[in-house]
C-alpha cells in the first residue's frame, strides 16, 4: 500500500472524551470515527486491524471443525417471548416495530435463533455433536456505551452454539473450545487468562471467561499462585437478592454541590439531623449524557454521625450496591433508565453522584425526606484491595498457593448452557435409545471489536500503539526521506517496497513526501511493528535504517538482501 493512496486521518490532540489509552489511540490513529453514542465507523485502517482478529478466529473456529454460517440481526419477537427473554434480557435489548406494528429485536446474541434452526433440522443423535458460529454485528442498549469499541452498543462477535445428546458431550465439546478460545489469544500475542464466570443473563451452569490482562479492565479477577484457580471477583460479589426497600419518597431535591465526596461534607451542606437514625441512603451516581445508574443503598440503624466518615465515592461496609428495581423505587425513575449496579470500575471520571436519605419518622417530625445531590467525580478510585473482599496474599480457596489480583477485560465467554432453551423452544432429538431428547446446549462468545482495543491496551507507548506483529495493519513501514529532491532515495525505497510486495509482506510505503518527523510520528503512532527508513546519507554507505516499533535504537542494516534480513 502506498500512504499516498491510503487514507490517514491522524491527530496529535487526545480527544476530551477518550479516558483509555486504547480509545484515545484509537482516535487519534484514525482507527475508528464515532457516528453516535456506542457507535463506530471502523476506518480503512481499524478494518485491517479488525480483519486481522476476525482472521485469526475464523481459522482456529475451522480447524476444530465448527461451521460458519450467518444469522440475521433482526430477529422476531416471538421467539424472544417463547424463551422468555423478551422480558428477562432487560433493557439492553433493541426492539423494533415493523410498518405492520410487528415486534423484532436488533440480536444482542443468537441463542433463540440457533435453537430453533437446530428444533427444524437436527432430528437424530446422529446428527450430533455439532457446532455452528458466525461473525456478526451485535447490538446491545449498553447503559453506559464507553471507552470507544470496548463497550459499544453496536459491536462485533463471533459467536458459537454446541448442540449435544448428553452433557458429557456438552462437556467435551467445552474443554475442545476452551483449548480453542486459548490457542486465539496466544496467536493474537495477547497476555490474558481463563476465569470461573457467572453465567448471567444467558443462563446454564459452567461458565469461563478470558480476559486480556490490563489496568483498565473493568473486571477483577483473582488466581491462585498455586493452582489453576482463577475467577472472576464479580462471582463472589454479586447482588444477593433483595432485602425490604426504601418508601418512596416525598420530597427529592436535586442541587449541584461539586464538593462534596463525604457524608459529613454532605450533613454541614445540607444541615442534617446528624443524631437521627438513617434508614435508607442511596448514592446514585449518573453519567452526564444519559440516564446511567449506579447505586449503593445502606439500610438499617446507622445514625448520620456514625456514617459521617463514608466516603461517597468508595464501597465500605455497610454500603452495598442497590439493584436496579431498589433505586428505581427508591427515585420513582423512569423505565429504562438503570442498569446493573457497579460502582468500582476504574477510569471513570465524569459523573456525578446524588444521595437520597430516608431519615425515617422522627420523634418531634415526621419527617421523611429524601434529597438528591450532584457533584463531578473528580476523586481516584480506591485501590482494588479495598473494594473486595479479597486481597493480594489470600490464601487460594482451594488451599494451593495464595490469591493474587489483576484487572481484565473480557474478550471471550463460553457457557454450558443445558437444556434451557432446548426445553423452553422444544428442541428435541431422537436418541439412540429411541426416545426424544432435549438438546444439550453450549455458547461461546467471542468480542472481536473488543479485542481491538484490548489489544492496544496491553501493547502502547506514550508514542503511540505498538502492535502485537499478527494483529498489525502493516508489518512494515518504508519511509524514503527527502522524496521529492532524493531519486535514489525513492528509487530504494520503491525497491524494497516491490521486494516485501513479492514476498507476501503488508508493506506501507510512505511517499507522502511530508516532514520526516510527520512521518515518524503517523508510524509511531499507528503502531507499525517494523520501520525502514532510507536517505542519501544511508544510500553512500550501502545501509539503510531499521527500527523495530519496541526498540529504543535504530539500526543500521546493509541495503543489500534487507528485505530478507527484515522478515
Ligand atoms: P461485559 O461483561 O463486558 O458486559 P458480557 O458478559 O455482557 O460482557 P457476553 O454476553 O459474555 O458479554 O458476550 C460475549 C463477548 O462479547 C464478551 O466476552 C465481550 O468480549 C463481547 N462484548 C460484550 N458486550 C460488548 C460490548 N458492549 N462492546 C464490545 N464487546 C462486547
Ligand atoms: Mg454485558
Ligand atoms: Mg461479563
Ligand atoms: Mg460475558
Amino acid at each position: 500500500m502506498k500512504a499516498s493512496q491510503f487514507h490517514f486521518a491522524t491527530t496529535r490532540e487526545t480527544p476530551a472524551d477518550a479516558e483509555i489509552a486504547s480509545h484515545q489511540l484509537m482516535l487519534r490513529s484514525g482507527m475508528i470515527r464515532k457516528l453516535t453514542s456506542g457507535i463506530y465507523t471502523w476506518s480503512p485502517l481499524g478494518w485491517r486491524v479488525l480483519r486481522k482478529v476476525e482472521a485469526i478466529v475464523r481459522e482456529e473456529m475451522d480447524r476444530a471443525g465448527y461451521l460458519e454460517m450467518l444469522m440475521p440481526a433482526v430477529q422476531p419477537a416471538e421467539l424472544w417471548r417463547e424463551t422468555g427473554r423478551w422480558d428477562d434480557f432487560g433493557d439492553q435489548l433493541l426492539k423494533l416495530t415493523d410498518r405492520a406494528g410487528r415486534e423484532y429485536v436488533f440480536g444482542p446474541t443468537h441463542e433463540e435463533v440457533i435453537t430453533d434452526l437446530a428444533r427444524n433440522e437436527l432430528r437424530s443423535y446422529k446428527q450430533l455433536p455439532v457446532t455452528f458460529y458466525q461473525i456478526q454485528t451485535k447490538f446491545r442498549d449498553e447503559i453506559r456505551p464507553r471507552f470507544g469499541v470496548m463497550r459499544a452498543r453496536e459491536f462485533l462477535m463471533k459467536d458459537a452454539y454446541s448442540f449435544h445428546i448428553d452433557t458429557t458431550s456438552l462437556e467435551e465439546t467445552y474443554r475442545e473450545m476452551y483449548a480453542v478460545y486459548s490457542r486465539i489469544f496466544e496467536r493474537a500475542g495477547l497476555k490474558f487468562r481463563a476465569v470461573r464466570a457467572d453465567s448471567g443473563a444467558i443462563g446454564g451452569s459452567a461458565s469461563h471467561e478470558f480476559h486480556v490482562l490490563a489496568e483498565s479492565g473493568e473486571d477483577l479477577i483473582a488466581f491462585s499462585t498455586g493452582s489453576d484457580f482463577a475467577a472472576n471477583v464479580e462471582l463472589a460479589e454479586a447482588p444477593k437478592p433483595q432485602e425490604p426497600r426504601p418508601e418512596p419518597g416525598e420530597e427529592m431535591r436535586l442541587v449541584d454541590t461539586p464538593d462534596a465526596h463525604t457524608i459529613e461534607e454532605l450533613v454541614t451542606q445540607f444541615d442534617l439531623p446528624v443524631e437521627k437514625t438513617v434508614k435508607t441512603l442511596v448514592v446514585q451516581a449518573a453519567a452526564d449524557r444519559d440516564h446511567d445508574f449506579v447505586a449503593l443503598l445502606v439500610r438499617g440503624d446507622h445514625s448520620l454521625n456514625e456514617l459521617k466518615a463514608t466516603r461517597l465515592d468508595a464501597v465500605a461496609s455497610p454500603l452495598r450496591f442497590a439493584t436496579e428495581d431498589e433505586i428505581r423505587d427508591a427515585i420513582g425513575a423512569g423505565p429504562g433508565s438503570l442498569g446493573p449496579v457497579n460502582l468500582p470500575i476504574p477510569c471513570i471520571a465524569d459523573f456525578s453522584v446524588g444521595v437520597m436519605a430516608d431519615f425515617g419518622a422522627g420523634a418531634n417530625t415526621d419527617d421523611k425526606h429524601y434529597f438528591g445531590i450532584n457533584w463531578e467525580r473528580d476523586v481516584e478510585l480506591p485501590p482494588l484491595a479495598d473494594l473486595r473482599n479479597v486481597v493480594d496474599g489470600d490464601a487460594s480457596p482451594d488451599g494451593a498457593g495464595e490469591i493474587r489480583l489483576a484487572r481484565g477485560i473480557e474478550v471471550g465467554h463460553i457457557f454450558q448452557l443445558g437444556n434451557k432453551y432446548s426445553t423452553a423452544l422444544n428442541a428435541v432429538v431422537l436418541g439412540e435409545d429411541g426416545k426424544s431428547h432435549p438438546l444439550e446446549m453450549g455458547c461461546y462468545g467471542i468480542g472481536v471489536s473488543r479485542i481491538v482495543a484490548a489489544a492496544i491496551e496491553q501493547n502502547h507507548d506514550e508514542r503511540g500503539i505498538c502492535w502485537p506483529e499478527p494483529l498489525a495493519p502493516f508489518q512494515v513501514a518504508i519511509l524514503p526521506m527527502n522524496a521529492r529532491k532524493s531519486y535514489r532515495a525513492r528509487e530504494a525505497a520503491e525497491a524494497l517496497y516491490r521486494e516485501l510486495l513479492d514476498a507476501g509482506v503488508e508493506v506501507l510505503l510512505d511517499d507522502r513526501d511530508l516532514r520526516p518527523g510527520v512521518m515518524f510520528n503517523d508510524m509511531e503512532l499507528i503502531g507499525i511493528p517494523h520501520r525502514v527508513v532510507i536517505g542519501e546519507r544511508g544510500l553512500d554507505a550501502g545501509t539503510l535504517e531499521y527500527r523495530l516499533r519496541t526498540a529504543e535504537k535504530n539500526e543500521d542494516l546493509p541495503l543489500e538482501n534487507a528485505a530478507r534480513t527484515i522478515l
